[in-house]
């Protein structure tokens, strides 16, 4: 038997790995079967190369909890250690590594989130254990089974033992403390979160605990549509089949498999962020992919494996890693291109998803100028009513014969509540504007977005004016009446209209267009719409009262019978009520003016059955 100290400077250093990983002791399964799993590839390299000539045998590996003893195994039938081996990987590899890791991050109290994702390899075992001891047998003809055991103290033992089979098997002691990891239960959800997908298969109660094949790491030409569809299901029980999905394959500069769906969205308040998973060569590593996909697209869902980012460094470290950097757009290209092709070679199906796929798009479209740039060819506009869609180009074509301003910018008329504003869609369609939709969540600030980014282009709200000046004003048109009867009619108006929110002004539109017409400037009613969904700074806008202009039609023929009457009174009346009837088609009338509304109106009714 061999005695020894493992050649450290700390004197202990498992007090100190232990603080560091205190919050993620759960990870010493995931190392230890992923050494496991390096074991066992190994040998299958040996032997497709022709070195190892044995039976390889059952390759599968065991996790074993053994309830009375305190123990968890872990046997694996790789390529072994000889003692020589152990001396070498376990007590000074190893050891060394540890020591490495702990003399660059010694001193940082806040080590949580740099060890997340720190291999400390075979000795993060000594988080949850008092002994370990390594039970090991190399692949080598002539090899001797050995034995090693160490408590956490720099001592160890290693000795010769009896193992008939090839392999290594880790008994680890679990301490007092940690007894949580005894329970079957903790175990598989660990090993079922870690190992799902490793591609060795991985035992655990007799039963195998992971998908070996998982479809990212096929090639795209032997998966089916329902392929796809099934691994889906398995990732996400429960969830609605994607709508779309793209298999991300890279060998170079950096390597990089994975797919992402397009998960189906309904509602706006359904979207769950967080839900695409990071591997390393199949092991799990985390959810947390913010730095290594672009914001827009961490609504996706999938998988993302690449042993190329660095998994051992600090979050700001990886937001300036090159390769980072890289697969960062490299995943927003191949995005695009995806959206690009289903676009063109698909339209229809891709119109019936752009409920879903717009909030991406238009996400991508405001934050990522490359993206931008290829997404300008299909993001679309859905017309209101008509459920037709346009492409930018394709609006500019229909509509910049009638939509061009004076500034020679293409006036895109939208609707952000086509059943509300439908008298003012209506409007507009039948001077032959087209007006889209925009109805989502994040359109108010894609339409600023956009103004800014696309050249001569302005969205106007299609109820921000009269139809006659959403596209340019034009104000010299005369009415019907005589200068006086304009100046009683103004008169009359500005009598009832006190509220210093509301600006009449008088027009002589066409005799079939309403008699008051209510409308809300672009600008404030934008900033409030902002506010609504923004908060911050922007609540100012919020607190601020509507702002409305009321259009007196003049040439409407109401306003000619009530200018005959005699009866001031009752002409107060009459002119009040065609006032609030605009206000409350805007919903603008509530409370004591909408009560003194519906009151008027009765009593002018009585006076009108005289
Ligand atoms: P790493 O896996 O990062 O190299 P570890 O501390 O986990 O570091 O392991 C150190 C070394 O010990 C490994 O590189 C490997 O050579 C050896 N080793 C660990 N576990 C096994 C095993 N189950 N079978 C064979 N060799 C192993």
């Amino acid at each position: 038997m061999q005695k020894g100290a493992i050649r450290v400077q700390t004197e202990n250093i498992f007090p100190i790995i232990k603080k560091f990983l205190y919050s993620d002791h759960e990870i010493f399964i995931r190392e230890l079967v992923s050494n496991a799993v390096d074991a066992t590839q190994k040998l299958k390299t040996l032997a497709s190369a022709g070195e190892f000539n044995g039976e390889l045998g059952d390759l599968s590996i065991e996790v074993k909890v053994d309830k009375e003893q305190k123990t968890i195994t872990i046997a694996d039938h790789g390529i072994g250690m000889t003692a020589e081996e152990v001396d070498k990987y376990i007590n000074q590899v190893a050891f060394s590594g540890a020591e490495e890791f702990l003399k660059k991050y010694k001193g940082q109290e806040n080590g949580t989130n740099i060890i997340g994702h720190f291999g400390l390899g075979f000795y993060s075992s000594f988080m949850v254990s008092s002994k370990v001891e390594i039970f090991t047998k190399s692949w080598r003809e002539d090899a001797n089974a050995v034995r090693w055991e160490c408590d956490g103290s720099p001592e160890y033992t290693l000795e010769d033992t009896s193992k008939a089979e090839r392999g290594t098997s880790i008994v680890m002691h679990i301490n007092e403390e940690s007894e949580e990891f005894l329970e079957d239960g903790r175990i598989r959800n660990i090993l079922e979160k870690f190992c799902k997908f490793l591609p060795i298969p991985i035992m655990f109660e007799g039963a195998q605990i992971n998908n070996t094949s998982p479809a990212w790491t096929k090639k795209p030409s032997e998966l089916t549509t329902e392929d796809y569809q099934n691994f889906y299901k398995e990732l996400y029980p429960f969830s609605e089949p994607p709508l779309f999905w793209i298999h991300l394959n890279v060998d170079y500069p950096f390597n990089l498999t994975g797919i992402l769906y397009f998960p189906k969205i309904s509602k706006s308040y359904e979207i769950q962020k967080d839900k695409i998973s990071l591997y390393s060569n199949q092991v799990y590593v985390t959810d947390e992919v913010k730095d290594i996909v672009p914001e827009f697209l961490m609504l996706l869902h999938g998988v993302i494996d690449s042993p190329d980012i660095p998994l051992n460094v600090s979050r700001s470290y990886l937001q300036g890693d090159p390769n980072v950097k890289k697969i960062n757009g490299y995943i927003t290209r191949k995005v695009a291109d995806k959206l690009d092709e289903i676009f063109r070679n698909d339209r229809k199906s891709f119109e019936e998803k752009w409920d879903s796929i717009g909030l991406f798009v238009k996400y991508g479209m405001m934050t990522d100028d490359k993206f931008l740039d290829k997404a300008n060819k299909f993001m679309i506009f859905e017309e209101v009513d008509d459920k037709k869609f346009y492409t930018l180009e394709e609006y500019r074509e229909a509509a910049s014969a009638l939509q061009t301003n004076k500034e020679n910018k293409l006036v895109i008329l939208y609707a952000t509540n086509p059943v509300q504003q439908d008298s003012y869609v209506q409007a507009a369609k039948a001077k032959g504007y087209k007006v889209v939709k925009m109805e989502t969540l994040v359109d108010a600030a894609f339409i600023n977005n956009m103004e800014m980014k696309w050249e001569n282009v302005a969205f106007t709200r299609v109820d921000a004016d009269i139809a006659d000046n959403l596209i340019d004003k034009n104000d010299n048109e005369t009415t019907v009446l005589s200068q006086e009867q304009e100046t009683t009619l103004k008169g009359l108006f500005t009598s009832q209209i006190t509220q210093p929110n509301i600006k009449v002004e008088m027009k002589g539109l066409s005799a079939e267009a309403q008699p008051v017409i209510v409308t809300r400037p672009e600008f404030m009613r934008r900033m409030k719409d902002m506010a609504a969904v923004g908060g911050g700074s922007m609540n100012w806008y919020a607190s601020m009262p509507d702002e409305i202009n009321m259009t007196v039609n003049a040439n409407h023929p109401v306003y000619t019978q009530i200018l005959k009457e005699n009866n001031q009174e009752l002409q107060e009346k009459q002119i009040r009520n065609l006032a609030d009837l605009a206000l409350l088609s805007q919903s603008l009338l509530t409370g004591a003016d909408l009560t003194a509304f519906v009151n008027r109106s009765v009593e002018l009714m009585g006076i009108q059955n005289k």
